[in-house]
């Protein structure tokens, strides 16, 4: 099996003052993103970034990232997709001495900042009823009938002007 490349900057390539274009997909199994249990990578990292070399031998690189996620709603528990993105990603290394520069695990970390800890299938996510445990996105369950808190209660209160 080979194993997937590494992002790496050749840094013998890069003169003081030049911009250095990297873009790509980083693969998934260099995430190790499994401990995330809602928010798994269904897809390789895409970065696509601009190193500068700085004096004092500083390098700058900065860019956007973005992930592919396959995700489980944490009110209602559905399964959905998502691509989350870091769109300011920006890193100074001090390269003083270096040939190359792995930047593997700086993007891991840049992206798993961009990762909610509590994804949610969409904003108006109805969730689970907390008594029957229905998906409300479904369809409103049996509880909501002649209970006091279903929401159309308040119509059953209007009276028609006559
Ligand atoms: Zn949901
Ligand atoms: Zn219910």
């Amino acid at each position: 099996m080979e194993t997937p490349a590494r992002l790496i900057v050749d840094l013998g390539r890069l003169d003081e003052g030049r911009h250095e274009h990297l873009k790509g997909v980083l693969a998934r199994e260099l995430l190790e993103l499994e401990d995330l249990a809602q928010v798994r990578p269904a897809g390789g990292l895409e970065y696509d970034l601009a190193c500068e070399l700085l004096p004092e031998n500083e390098l700058l690189v900065r860019g956007t990232l973005s992930l592919p996620c396959a995700c489980i709603c944490g009110r209602c528990g559905g399964d959905f997709e998502a691509v989350f993105a870091e769109q300011d990603y920006c890193e100074a290394f001090n390269v003083a001495g270096l040939e190359r520069l792995d930047l593997t695990e700086s993007v891991r970390e840049g992206i798993i900042l961009a990762l909610p800890s509590y994804p949610i299938c969409k904003e108006a996510c109805l969730g689970l009823c907390p008594h029957c445990g229905k998906n409300l996105n479904e369809g409103p369950c049996a509880c909501a009938e002649g209970g006091g808190a279903s929401p159309f209660a308040a119509l059953d209160q209007f009276e028609p002007l006559a």
